[in-house]
């Protein structure tokens, strides 16, 4: 290892990226249809969905957040 490269995003104890945007829930016309997306490192799933028609999509969008972050990032709401 020759050279010193400063690589602030190795830093320990600070987040890489802030934890501003970590997935987006795209809505579509009138509620038919839905699909969440997700931004995080290391995701083993980063789509869910689409899910299609009103109630469908009611439910999809109530829970798909907590949903996807107990199963998939050890994550509580
Ligand atoms: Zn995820």
């Amino acid at each position: 290892m020759t050279g010193r490269t400063v690589q602030a995003r190795d830093t320990p104890g600070r987040a890489p990226i802030p934890q501003q945007v970590i997935g987006v829930l795209v809505i579509g016309t009138e509620n038919i249809r839905a699909r969440y997306e997700c931004y995080r490192h290391g995701c083993p799933k980063r789509r869910e969905g689409p899910v299609f028609g009103s109630p469908a999509v009611q439910a999809f969008v109530a829970e798909i957040k907590g949903r996807h972050l107990a199963a998939y990032h050890g994550e509580t709401p």
